[in-house]
């Protein structure tokens, strides 16, 4: 699949430039060359976004869940089958290796199907009664049309758990999705445009972020929204989505400790969690960032990793044997480069990368840092590019310390053979999701959410339906 020329807009069941005509360029992160251009919307097409999501809204809510299911079922068959072209779009815009972008696609597909069947399972309650002949019942319905902004990191998976969640449930959507990466997204929304979709039910949107929503938020239109994003601006949002009491999900960054006690695996861990911090250049809300490594095991440990960032082969996505792509943008390599920079001023020891590669395309080493101060920037904000940071620790107590050091709470890992340590770890560990001798995470069918500055509201599991819809309680009088 070609990238488009324009990449346009979906509002009430069509594909339409923006009212004022005005577009914005796509880079390739790759090589810097514009792709293409993206339809810029303005507050009219917003007000007409509003609009079909109500009148979405009124039909969707109607449509009965198997039919609502059948229809999800089929999007997500759709995208399987266009799989190879979504992921060459999405690795063109994105800069990912196309292998990482083709699994990204096929993992929509099941999170979809995920939905679709939960969606059936939206169960109310009957509650006994104290006295005879009341009938008491809670009821779940729809919160109403959703406003969703997702980032560019992962260009359809951030948007798929918000839309899937929102039409298993019977909600309209309105998504504003990443500029950065525009056209994979419109390629999931149109999977569920041919599945049949009626028209103002699922709406794209792309512009300036805070004017859409700044516009969006208060709207009284919209019932609920949902944010992927930086801790900075997740509490902005959430500040505006608390003024006008709207219901709101927070998936915002993240700062992963990872503890490797001495009983475990050393050799295997290093390398799969070398694959794991340069999966997606490290552009991943629950990359594993601080590395807490039991002091006797902690040289053999580094020196694997290093060995492991060094065979990483940075290239385009799409060239075969690239193992990792571009960072996103200009604006993220100055951002990583001075977190490193500062690191080693603040005496951390650089085992392998550090810079910038070349003078086209954002692309930067596979990073590893020894010994890393804790009053270095990079161990107390997120990174979000392809640098693991290193620390000796000498006992469990001082690792589990310093994971909870930080107001962030999204992932953790560990590693160990010793079922008691696995028990403190778990129990000790403030996040809202803990992986311990494997990677275990992000599936359709279990949570997926932080605390504290991490966010709130779980995206995946049984959870996930829950912010979407209302709990409407019923007594009824049937007879005396
Ligand atoms: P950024 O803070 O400018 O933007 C992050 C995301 O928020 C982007 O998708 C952007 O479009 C959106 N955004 C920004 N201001 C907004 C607003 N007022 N209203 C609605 N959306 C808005 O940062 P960036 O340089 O694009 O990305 C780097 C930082 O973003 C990272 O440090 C990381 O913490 C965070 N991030 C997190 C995730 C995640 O998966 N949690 C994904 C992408 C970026």
């Amino acid at each position: 699949m070609s990238y488009p020329e324009t990449v346009l807009l979906h509002i009430n069941g069509r594909w339409k430039p923006a009212a004022s005509g005005k577009t914005l360029p796509v880079l390739n992160p790759a090589s810097e060359a514009v792709l293409g251009q993206l339809a810029h919307a303005g507050i009219a097409d917003l007000d007409e976004a509003l609009a079909a999501a109500e009148a979405g809204f009124a039909i969707w809510s109607r449509t009965p869940v198997f039919e609502r299911y059948k229809l999800m079922r089929k999007a997500a068959e759709l995208l399987r089958v266009r799989a190879d072209k979504i992921a060459g779009l999405m690795t063109s815009e994105q800069g990912k290796p196309l292998a990482e972008a083709k699994m990204e696609t096929l993992s929509a597909a099941d999170l979809i199907d995920w939905f679709a069947e939960e969606g059936r399972r939206s169960y109310g309650r009957v509650i006994p009664a104290r006295f005879a002949g009341v009938a008491q019942i809670a009821v779940k319905e729809p919160v109403g049309p959703v406003a969703a902004f997702t980032p560019w990191n992962f260009p359809l998976n951030q948007v798929v758990r918000k839309l899937s969640a929102a039409l298993a449930t019977g909600c309209s959507i309105i998504i504003k999705g990443p500029e950065e990466t525009p056209a994979s997204p419109a390629e999931l929304v149109r999977a569920f445009v041919d599945a049949g979709v009626p028209a103002g039910v699922v709406n794209l949107v792309y512009g300036v972020p805070a004017e859409i929503s700044s516009y969006l938020i208060p709207h009284p239109t919209i019932k609920k929204i949902s944010f992927t994003g930086s801790t900075a601006v997740g509490k902005q949002l959430a500040a505006v989505a608390g003024q006008h009491m709207k219901r709101a999900t927070m998936e915002l960054g993240g700062h992963s400790p990872v503890i490797v006690m001495p009983d475990a695996d050393v050799q295997r861990t290093a390398k799969l969690m070398a694959a794991s911090k340069f999966r997606n250049a490290g552009q991943v809300c629950v990359s594993p960032t601080r590395f807490l490594v039991d002091q006797g095991v902690y040289d053999e440990f580094v020196e694997t990793f290093a060995t492991a960032a060094k065979a990483v082969k940075v290239g385009d996505g799409l060239a075969e044997g690239t193992t990792m792509g571009p960072l996103i943008s200009e604006r993220r390599i100055e951002a990583v480069s001075a977190l490193v920079q500062d690191a080693v001023q603040s005496g951390a020891e650089l085992k392998t990368g550090g810079k910038r590669i070349g003078n086209s395309g954002y692309f930067f080493e596979p990073t590893v840092l020894s010994r890393v101060p804790k009053t270095a920037r990079i161990m107390n904000e997120e990174p979000f590019g392809p640098v693991a940071l290193m620390v000796p620790v000498s006992s469990l107590d001082e690792a589990i310390e310093e994971a909870n050091r930080l107001n962030y709470g999204l992932a953790a890992y560990a590693f160990t053979r010793s079922a008691d340590s696995a028990a403190r770890i778990s129990n000790g560990l403030r996040s809202g999701m803990v992986s311990i001798n494997h990677l275990g995470l992000a599936l359709p069918e279990v949570p997926f959410g932080g605390i504290n500055d991490s966010g709130y509201g779980t995206e995946g599991g049984a959870d996930a339906l829950e912010p979407y819809l209302n709990t409407k309680f019923v007594t009824h009088l049937q007879a005396e």
